[in-house]
């Protein structure tokens, strides 16, 4: 199964999340095939790949958007695990999504993330008071710089699989 996504087949309002590096599932492929077939072959070795696939997409920074993404772009995802879903589960998640935001629950996630790009843009733009400046610095002169984003440690992995699994659980 092909990791890279046909973007001439997908939705442009949500494009794949980009990645500066390699991502698990682009690195180790056949670790995310997945069809709901694959249980009646050796049911033990599936659940065993795809308990691995999940583990993986628990540490990865992309989850979120990734989800997003496959759960849009019903084509280009019919088969495979994508962000520690399979196609079943991310078949339930869209008829969840459709009962909540209705049938055009598409157009209603592209029009959030719409606002929320242009939220962030304006954020962006809009300088900082002089009261807001100075608790920037003050932080900075007390705290030191932030520090730098360190790789998830194998309990945080666990931590975000189990809260992955359980938020499927209730899907
Ligand atoms: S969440 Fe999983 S499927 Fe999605 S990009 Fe990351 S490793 Fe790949």
């Amino acid at each position: 199964m092909s990791r890279r996504p046909d973007t001439a087949a997908t939705d442009p309002r949500f494009p794949f999340p980009h990645s500066p590096t390699r991502t698990s599932c682009q690195s180790q492929p056949t670790l995310f095939d997945f069809t709901n077939g694959d249980r009646t072959a050796d049911r033990a070795a599936t659940d065993k790949r795809l308990e691995q696939a999940r583990k993986e997409c628990s540490g990865c920074p992309l989850a979120t958007d990734c989800l997003k993404w496959a759960l849009v772009n019903k084509e280009a995802t019919r088969v495979g695990v994508w962000a520690a879903t399979t196609p079943g589960q991310r078949t339930d998640l869209r008829k969840r999504l459709a009962d909540r935001l209705g049938p055009d629950w598409i157009d209603v996630l592209a029009a959030r993330e719409k606002a929320r790009r242009e939220r962030a843009a304006a954020a962006r733009h809009t300088p900082l008071s002089v009261s807001q400046a100075r608790i920037v610095r003050l932080d900075r002169e007390v705290n030191g710089p932030m520090p730098a984003r360190s790789p998830l440690t194998a309990q945080q992995q666990q931590h975000n699989l189990a809260r992955l699994v359980a938020g499927l659980k209730a899907a």
